[in-house]
């Protein structure tokens, strides 16, 4: 059995019905993808790691994580904060669009719960996974802590996996995001950023100037996601291109690239090739579009092949 530590900030998610009601559940990338991998790789041990409250919407959501199967160990139930929610609007031709109020979880204070004795806890994983936005969250003042902590998990030889999500909103100025992305592809084992990445953040697109951009930081396992146009996989100087199946009923993108990561990350982890892993990933990513919300339903994926 291999561990996987996912870390970030899950939210209450709100979403428009009928009448003036909403539906609730709960999502945020790095979440949503230990629920899918969980959901496809059930041998595998995977946590989620944050900070909650002690109010009832936290205790929901770490029910949610029990209910998904997830490993509760690294989550740290001792804020005075509540989590962040988001809701989702859709307006008359179809159009999605998000309101946040996140400026206060108790996520952001992830890092303040995590003593000598909780990293030597993760250093047991293989895999430490975490995003652009798991970071952006982090209070500044323990970014530098979140940094000592990703030392020691690689000195422990934990494989570090990264996303970088880029979010504009979430960042002070592109600068800071770019300083803070650099010690991540620094650190990461293996990256699975998305092309709108590099082109939000750096003005590049290109499949060589993203391999250019990337290849001083040494990532052994590079995955360049692009919505339906394909999957490029760099590993170890090795490029591999993977052609995707557009999905013609398309829903809600929401997830696509978080439920690419959670499949593709469990394919690999158990022993999985490159390229049955990126199609064993577009195939659960292509499935969750076509569900409203970031958590497609549970049995979603019945009938289909995925580990
Ligand atoms: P992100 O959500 O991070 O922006 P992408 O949009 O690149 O990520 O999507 C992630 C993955 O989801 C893609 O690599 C692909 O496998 C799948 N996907 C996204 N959009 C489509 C689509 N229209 N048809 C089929 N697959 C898709």
């Amino acid at each position: 059995m291999q561990k996987i530590v996912l870390m970030g900030e899950c939210m209450l998610e709100l979403r428009q019905a009928k009448d003036g009601l909403m539906n609730q559940s709960f999502a945020g990338d790095t979440f949503n993808t230990a629920v899918y991998m969980k959901r496809t790789f059930a041998q595998q041990d995977i946590a989620f790691m944050t900070a909650v409250g002690q109010d009832t919407i936290s205790q929901q959501m770490v029910s949610r994580c029990s209910s998904e199967n997830l490993n509760n160990q690294h989550i740290f139930a001792k804020s005075d904060r509540n989590p962040g929610i988001y809701l989702v609007q859709t307006d008359e031709q179809g159009e999605r669009s998000f309101l946040y109020w996140r400026d206060s979880s108790a996520a952001k204070q992830v890092m303040q719960y995590v003593d000598q004795a909780a990293i030597d806890e993760l250093c047991k994983a293989d895999l430490f996974f975490f995003s652009g936005i798991s970071i952006a969250i982090l209070e500044p003042q323990d970014r530098d802590a979140f940094w000592a902590m990703l030392e020691q998990l690689k000195k422990a030889g934990v494989k570090i996996g990264f996303d970088p999500n880029y979010r504009r909103r979430l960042w002070n100025s592109a600068d800071e995001a770019k300083a803070e992305f650099a010690k991540a592809y620094a650190a990461s084992d293996i990256m699975m950023p998305g092309v709108d990445d590099f082109k939000q953040l750096y003005d590049i697109e290109s499949l060589e100037d993203i391999l250019a951009f990337c290849q001083p930081f040494g990532i052994a396992e590079l995955v360049l996601k692009n919505g339906p146009e394909s999957v490029y996989c760099q590993l170890d100087g090795q490029l591999t291109h993977v052609a995707i199946t557009p999905v013609t009923n398309v829903v809600d993108t929401t997830s696509a690239g978080d439920s690419f990561n959670g499949v593709y990350l469990g394919a690999r982890l158990s022993g999985q090739d490159i390229t049955s892993s990126v199609n064993l990933a577009a195939t659960a990513a292509g499935i969750v579009i076509q569900h409203p919300g970031a958590i497609a339903p549970v049995d979603a994926f019945d009938n289909i092949h995925l580990s």
